[in-house]
């Protein structure tokens, strides 16, 4: 089975529950767990929050989200047009943040790495942010 969806939505905090239940929601017919659903919702939290906060700074533009599914994999592509990311090793290090005083605890990716397969970032200063996710879904017998 193969089956593509995207979703584009405003970078306001709201969105943050419609990403997270829209994504559930698209991975349903792939026989998740309750668990994998928790995952991957998860996951999508913090990423669009992190294209809210850190991508888009505050500011209100378009977050979009490709999702993919192919047999029992599901890819997730979260992806924003805002600042970008300089050094992208150093940002994905555990407890890594650049706004302590936001009190952002710097455990996104973590949180995104254990929770999904894979997960890659990609990025330039300036021209925003792309973290693509997979997870094997569906896989726990029936
Ligand atoms: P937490 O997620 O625990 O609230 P955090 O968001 O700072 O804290 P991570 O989600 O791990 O931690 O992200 C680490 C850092 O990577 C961020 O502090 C930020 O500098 C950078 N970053 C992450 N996502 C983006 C993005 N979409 N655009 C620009 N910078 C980003
Ligand atoms: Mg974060």
């Amino acid at each position: 089975m193969k089956n593509e969806m995207k979703l584009e939505f405003d970078s306001i905090s709201a969105n943050e529950a419609f990403a997270r239940v829209t994504v559930a929601a698209f991975m349903a017919q792939m026989n998740p767990s309750m668990e994998e659903v928790a995952d991957v919702k998860t996951a999508v939290s913090e990423a669009v929050t992190n294209a809210i906060i850190h991508g888009y700074q505050g500011e209100i533009h378009k977050i979009t989200i490709s999702g993919r599914i192919e047999e029992q994999q599901l890819q997730l592509e979260i992806a924003d047009q805002g600042v970008g990311i300089q050094d992208i090793k150093k940002a994905m290090e555990p407890l890594y943040t650049s706004r302590p005083e936001l009190e952002r605890s710097g455990m996104g990716f973590l949180f995104m790495e254990a929770f999904m397969d894979e997960i890659q970032v990609s990025s330039k200063p300036g021209e925003g942010t792309v973290v693509v996710m997979k997870k094997m879904i569906g896989q726990h017998g029936a």
